[in-house]
């Protein structure tokens, strides 16, 4: 997958960080972690280029912010 050059300037890893306009939202997941924190994770799509992003907010010492979701490719279920 070819990324566009908004995917590509999108700062990874990094709690805060903006998507860009491109980027709509597909799903939105919260669970809560019984004793623990809050975790949401949502999934966008970029419409340019077709990429899949995750965006992760919790305030825990996991993966923060936008990570890129690997193609899934064909699956063959
Ligand atoms: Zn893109």
């Amino acid at each position: 997958m070819q990324l566009c050059e908004n995917c590509l300037s999108v700062t990874r890893d990094t709690s805060g960080a903006p998507g860009h306009p491109g980027l709509r939202i597909v799903d939105t997941r919260r669970s809560r972690i019984p004793g623990s924190v809050t975790v949401t994770i949502s999934t966008f799509r970029c419409q340019e280029c077709g990429a899949i992003w995750r965006y992760r907010e919790a305030k825990d010492n996991g993966p923060k912010g936008w990570a890129l979701v690997p193609d899934e490719g064909t699956g063959s279920e």
